[in-house]
């Protein structure tokens, strides 16, 4: 086989065997579009690895290089491909829906659009069922606070530290890591302490982190607010979770100031964590606004806003309007997405794969000391690595040295954080138990060399 370990060097442990070969690969060389990214790519894109694979194949929880080179896709595009590379279902209703009518606007009437929106509503509680289509989360993002801006009149937003909300300026500001900042106008928007159990202040003690919100809604506003948006799970920020019992505290202080609950589902949603569909659901909260994107297309462009019919009334003083956002394609793509996790079950998958993955992490935490920290739900998993546990100091090069050594043996791997030290396991949720077995002893064995 032409698997990126198998047959390399025996010592390796072995990849899972997958019934498939990629078909031969005629296009230019790693080398080639490397030199093509350095002339023509903005120098702002950066990517993983001295030496980055070429992918030029996916299938299912599988990448393939030029090479013919298998690679487990451990980070799921960056947690965007939720039912695995090219799932045969998503790519039919996609080629059908391109052959059919490849654009068509919102002006018209098209059951595409209308069914993913329908299927939608469907997966949310309460009378969360109004859709707006986008194509990307930063998008949702946006549209989400000038919607809570709109409806309550206020101005002021609270968001958390080490958030990560999306790039344009709005959602730039609502983001709160200095690595993901220019110097974009911040106004309006308050960072509330992060309920990290992990390196936050009051440790795993949510409600004490709620406290810091309420004291932000008195000493830092007017006392009104227009939102609160976060993750149930921060992705970007290296997987934390946010400290259990913080969201139903911190969503009753908010509307008691007359604000909106925004709940950014971006990487949280679509089953990822596995024990329920909407990471906001493990807090045992409904929000008011609930934004999605990455997961929902399979990697496909389409991000959605989902509200209430009285909150999105206040869309209806102005045109409000999206030149792709709904296109049929996307939202295909989206629908068929929805299909492939029921039928498949991939939420309860991620969830039995997801908790044997975390134990079998937890033991390897036992065995290295530079593991800090396991932590996250589902097919949404973080390890943080720490050259020390007392002081918790990143071990910012050694992650770095795991990662490659990984990736020779076959498996790719998220990575982030603000210190850029924590493992993000974010797979397609297909990723089965022998899958897991195999991440862990890659991961065990490259930081055996450390
Ligand atoms: N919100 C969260 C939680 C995200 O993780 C991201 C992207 O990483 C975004 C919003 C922005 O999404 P996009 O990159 O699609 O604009």
């Amino acid at each position: 086989s032409a698997d990126a370990c198998n047959d390399v060097v025996d010592v390796y442990p072995k990849m899972p065997p997958f019934d498939y070969t990629a078909p031969p690969y005629t296009g230019p060389t790693a080398a080639e579009i490397l030199t093509k990214r350095k002339e023509f790519l903005s120098p702002s894109m950066f990517y993983f690895y001295e030496k980055p694979v070429n992918v030029v194949h996916g299938k299912m929880q599988y990448l393939f290089d030029e090479n013919g080179r298998r690679y487990l896709d451990a980070f799921g595009g960056i947690a965007t491909v939720s039912c695995g590379h090219c799932h045969p279902d998503v790519v039919k209703a996609i080629v059908n829906q391109t052959e059919t009518l490849q654009h068509s606007t919102v002006l018209y009437l098209n059951h595409a659009i209308t069914d993913f929106a329908e299927a939608l509503a469907s997966k949310l509680p309460s009378d969360l069922k109004v859709v707006f289509f986008t194509n990307s989360g930063t998008e949702a993002n946006e549209l989400a606070m000038m919607m809570a801006r709109l409806y309550t009149g206020c101005h002021d937003i609270v968001s958390l530290r080490n958030a990560y909300h999306g790039n344009a300026s709005g959602t730039m500001g609502a983001t709160a890591q200095c690595n993901w900042k220019f110097n974009v106008v911040q106004s309006g928007v308050h960072h509330a302490i992060n309920p990290d159990p992990y390196r936050g202040l009051f440790g795993s003690d949510g409600e004490k982190y709620a406290k810091d919100v309420e004291d932000l809604i008195q000493f830092g506003t007017s006392g009104q607010v227009a939102a609160f948006m976060s993750e149930a799970i921060q992705g970007v920020g290296g997987i934390v979770e946010l400290a259990s019992g913080y969201l139903p505290a911190v969503y009753s202080s908010i509307r008691k100031a007359g604000g909106l609950c925004i709940a950014d589902e971006v990487q949280s949603g679509f089953g990822r964590t596995g024990s329920h569909f909407w990471g906001f659901e493990n807090q045992g909260v409904v929000p008011d606004i609930v934004t999605m994107a990455k997961g929902i297309g399979n990697g496909i462009p389409v991000g959605a806003v989902v509200t209430t019919p009285k909150i999105a009334e206040v869309l209806t003083r102005r045109s409000y309007f999206n030149t792709f956002g709904g296109n049929p394609v996307c939202t295909a793509a989206g629908h068929a997405v929805l299909r492939v996790i029921e039928r498949e079950n991939l939420q309860e998958n991620a969830h039995v794969v997801g908790s044997y993955l975390k134990e079998r992490l937890n033991a390897l935490k036992d065995k290295h000391e530079i593991i800090g920290d396991v932590r996250g739900r589902g097919l949404m998993l973080g390890v943080e690595l720490v050259t020390d546990r007392e002081s918790k100091t990143p071990a910012k090069v050694e992650i770095l040295q795991v990662m490659d050594q990984m990736k020779e043996m076959g498996v790719l791997i998220g990575k982030g954080g603000f210190y850029g030290n924590v493992f993000r396991i974010t797979p397609p949720l297909c990723f089965s138990l022998q899958d897991a077995d195999f991440l862990v002893d890659v991961m065990d064995y490259a930081m055996a060399k450390l």
